[in-house]
């Protein structure tokens, strides 16, 4: 005979420990909520630190480096005798950043007083969500508001069903046991030039198929035309505009056919990774039961301060669409606890940045020359390449450039976009810029030390006034 659940109350259920969940669960605690998270998974953290976010960067700077001992430390007369690469090493090292990061949730968890409930959670009408326990106890909790966290997984193609051993979501991309001969990504969004990066660095051929007619969709048109340029340069081999549309898999290849102009050709693969896009997931969510309010994407609808249409039930992160991005994810969970707790707080979506981690790296915020363009308004732009600034000159790092799209009459800025050296930490400073509604002078009459990469911020921003120094 089974033993009814166990009953609770709290003020607050979060079901989902990504970076949405774990940060809104924190910040409910914080705020003096009594706070429950339900995850399933083993470790905390969701797609971003088990299989997102932080492994493919610790790859990424591993494989950074390799390419780095294997082409450039010459120039810097550094020279190596017998260079090899220990994959299963990196994979270790790999897998010990993201436990480092699991760990750290659950300290803070700890820390903060916030229970993991370790089961899955179904919500049922009443704010009422039931937990069946991993170790197979079931709880039900009866909550003042809940925070579906519950995030997104990877879209699959019809005829490539995922096996994580040779086709690969981003799950399998990050635990290939050995260099792939040819891998072939499908979609060459962010995930497929990241892992497609990963990959080419530790030695394989790899093949990037887009089906619009460049990579990175939605991109300022400077960015793309340097990035495509600079990957190809590599040794990225980009069929943009290009449509897949089939897959033989035999035992020991994988044959993918592609169509470009009326033309078919096939691509003989060894693995293959989609990355053609991720959506919203809505499990132990059943929204039809609920009345829960969904867009066309099957994303929850929620309003600036993360409520859906149901009595305190708040939505947050991937599971509510938009830009599928971890800051996102956790700034709309603080956002979430905050209203809980009675303050009178929004999300501001404007000043999002997005980051793409190849190198070098790619960071935006704010809108592409073309969409300031479509909109009518009159603009002026800023445009400085880091050959002319020195720190770049001296890392041997000259690629890319720093671009502003700033209004022709206010000054207010309204994009910036760069591909360059570091620039994932080089974009915060026009973030914070873009939270005050700042201008191209703000920017450009402030005080950047030298030589740093940040100097190349600083003239962009003069070069929308056109008074650019070092140029
Ligand atoms: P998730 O992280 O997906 O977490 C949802 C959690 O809910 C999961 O742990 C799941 O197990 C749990 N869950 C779901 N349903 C239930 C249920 N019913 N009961 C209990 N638990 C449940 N973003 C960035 O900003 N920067 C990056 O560099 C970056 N890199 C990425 C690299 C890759 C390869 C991928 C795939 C994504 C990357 N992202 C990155 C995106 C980022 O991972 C997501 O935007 C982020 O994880 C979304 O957070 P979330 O909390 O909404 O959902
Ligand atoms: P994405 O939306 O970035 O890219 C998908 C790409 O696939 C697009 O360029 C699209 O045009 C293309 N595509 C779609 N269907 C196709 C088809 N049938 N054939 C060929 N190409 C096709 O999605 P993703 O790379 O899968 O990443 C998913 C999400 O994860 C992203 O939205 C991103 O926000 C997030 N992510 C973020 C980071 C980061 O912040 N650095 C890293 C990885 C993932």
């Amino acid at each position: 005979m089974t033993s009814p659940p166990q009953q609770q109350a709290s003020d607050v259920v979060v079901i989902g420990g990504g970076p949405g969940g774990y940060v809104a669960a924190i910040r409910a605690a914080q705020l003096g909520l009594s706070t429950i998270c339900v995850e399933s998974a083993p470790t905390l953290g969701g797609t971003c630190v088990n299989v997102g976010c932080i492994p493919s960067k610790a790859l990424l700077q591993s494989s950074e480096q390799f390419e780095f001992a294997r082409l450039h430390s010459h120039e810097h007369g550094i020279g190596f005798d017998g260079l090899r690469l220990d994959l299963h090493q990196m994979l270790r090292r790999k897998d010990e950043v993201v436990a480092q990061n699991t760990r750290g949730v659950e300290f803070l968890f700890r820390k903060n007083k916030v229970t993991w409930l370790k089961g899955f959670g179904t919500l049922k009408a009443g704010n009422i969500v039931d937990v069946a326990l991993n170790d197979g106890g079931q709880v039900q909790v009866q909550a003042s508001n809940v925070i579906i966290a519950t995030g997104s997984i990877p879209i699959e193609l019809p005829f490539l069903a995922f096996d994580e051993k040779r086709v690969l979501s981003n799950t399998g991309a990050l635990i290939i046991p050995e260099v792939p001969s040819h891998l072939v990504v499908i979609g060459g969004g962010v995930i497929g030039l990241e892992l497609g990066s990963v990959w080419r660095r530790l030695g394989a051929k790899v093949s990037v198929v887009e089906l619009m007619p460049a990579i990175l969709p939605g991109t300022d048109d400077d960015v793309v035309k340097e990035a495509d340029r600079v990957f190809r340069r590599q040794g990225l081999e980009l069929h943009t505009g290009t449509r897949v549309t089939g897959a033989d898999i035999n035992d020991e290849r994988i044959s993918i056919t592609l169509e470009r102009d009326g033309q078919s050709r096939s691509l003989d693969a060894s693995h293959v990774l989609v990355a053609v896009g991720r959506k919203p997931l809505l499990s132990g969510i059943d929204a039809a039961a609920l009345r829960l309010e969904l867009g066309k994407r099957g994303e929850i609808m929620v309003d600036d301060q993360l409520r859906t249409n149901l009595p305190n039930v708040f939505a947050i992160g991937d599971a509510t669409g938009g830009k599928l991005l971890a800051h996102k994810a956790e700034e709309e969970g603080v956002i979430a606890a905050e209203v809980i707790a009675g303050q009178k707080v929004k999300m501001h979506y404007h000043s999002i940045p997005s980051v793409v981690y190849t190198w070098p790296e790619i960071a935006t915020v704010g809108l592409s020359e073309r969409e300031v363009r479509e909109s009518g308004r009159e603009y002026k732009t800023g445009k400085y390449p880091f050959t002319a600034n020195a720190r770049a000159r001296t890392m041997g790092e000259t690629s890319g450039f720093v671009k502003f799209v700033a209004d022709a009459r206010t000054d207010e800025l309204l994009g910036c976009h760069m591909i360059g050296p570091n620039v994932s930490e080089l974009i915060s400073e026009v973030v914070l810029a873009f939270e005050y509604r700042g201008s191209s002078e703000d920017i450009g009459i402030t005080v950047h030390a030298h030589p740093t990469l940040s100097e190349a911020t600083k003239e962009a921003a003069l070069g929308v006034l056109g008074r650019a120094i070092q140029i």
